[in-house]
């Protein structure tokens, strides 16, 4: 049996308890190196066998996997923040599926979680925006025009901008193209919850600038939009004392 389980944001806390307990009775563990906080490993057993599959690629893991399901071992691919959010795992999944190994997937705290936390922020504030966007910039995979960040900025949502701060000059060019005023404030997280996370605000027009004074190149969240920031936004009405709902009555 394998389980795919979301490792959180990098704060060994923020794995889930499943995740824990999983770590714990772990045979086999596959990570991905690249961000997987390591202080997780040190749940696991010492006779546990332990593979970095940033140094790995696709068919590795799976033969890895497939010798280790053959000798009914318990296997743990982790990946980091939650696995659905670009976890890669659609394509573990289907090499599973066509082996007919059973897995199952444990979700995680997705670093854009972790850094609205870190910043203290509700995404979906009544008034200003009730739709967050998780996005990135094209790299090396390729995004569909109509997926531009000049096209989804039209919405004035805010957008959880994943992979792209090595670009923070573009994304921000794109982001003004697609009507986001220059003073809209934005912050880039770098390390969300580890302990040597880095926060910095600014608007559109002078984050460039403090990211490439804090040479921040990777590990970080963009997040933009009027929720960092807000003037004017409505109360909730789930809390209004003039609102009734299936478990409270109106107060006045
Ligand atoms: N599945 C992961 C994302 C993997 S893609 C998740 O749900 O979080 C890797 C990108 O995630 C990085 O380029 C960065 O944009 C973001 N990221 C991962 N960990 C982060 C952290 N602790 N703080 C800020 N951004 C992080």
């Amino acid at each position: 049996m394998v389980h795919i389980v979301g490792a959180g944001p990098g704060n060994p806390d923020l794995i889930t308890v499943k995740g824990q307990k999983l770590l714990q009775s772990a045979d086999v563990v596959i990570y991905a190196g690249s961000l997987v906080n390591p202080e997780l490993l040190k749940l696991c057993r010492p006779d546990t066998e332990i593979y970095n599959s940033a140094e790995m690629t696709l068919d590795e893991v799976i033969q890895v996997i497939e010798k280790a399901n053959f000798s009914k071992k318990n296997i743990i691919r982790l990946h980091t923040g939650d696995p659905a959010i670009y976890g890669a795992i659609k394509e573990q999944i289907d090499e599973l599926q066509k082996r007919k190994i059973e897995f199952e997937i444990i979700p995680g705290v997705s670093s854009c979680f972790a850094t609205a936390a870190a910043l203290r922020s509700e995404l979906t504030l009544p008034g200003i925006t009730q739709t967050v966007i998780i996005t990135r910039r094209e790299g090396r995979t390729p995004m569909p025009e109509r997926e531009s960040l000049k096209n989804l900025a039209r919405s004035q949502s805010t957008m959880c901008i994943f992979l792209s701060v090595g670009a923070i000059s573009e994304v921000v060019e794109d982001l003004i193209a697609g009507g986001f005023a220059p003073n809209t404030p934005v912050a880039v997280v770098q390390k969300a919850s580890w302990p040597d996370e880095k926060i910095l605000r600014g608007t559109l027009d002078t984050i460039a600038e403090k990211v490439q004074a804090e040479k921040i190149d990777k590990t970080a969240m963009i997040i933009v939009g009027h929720c960092l920031n807000p003037e004017e936004y409505e109360k909730s009405k789930l809390y209004s004392p003039e609102f009734t709902h299936a478990f409270r009555q109106a107060t006045k």
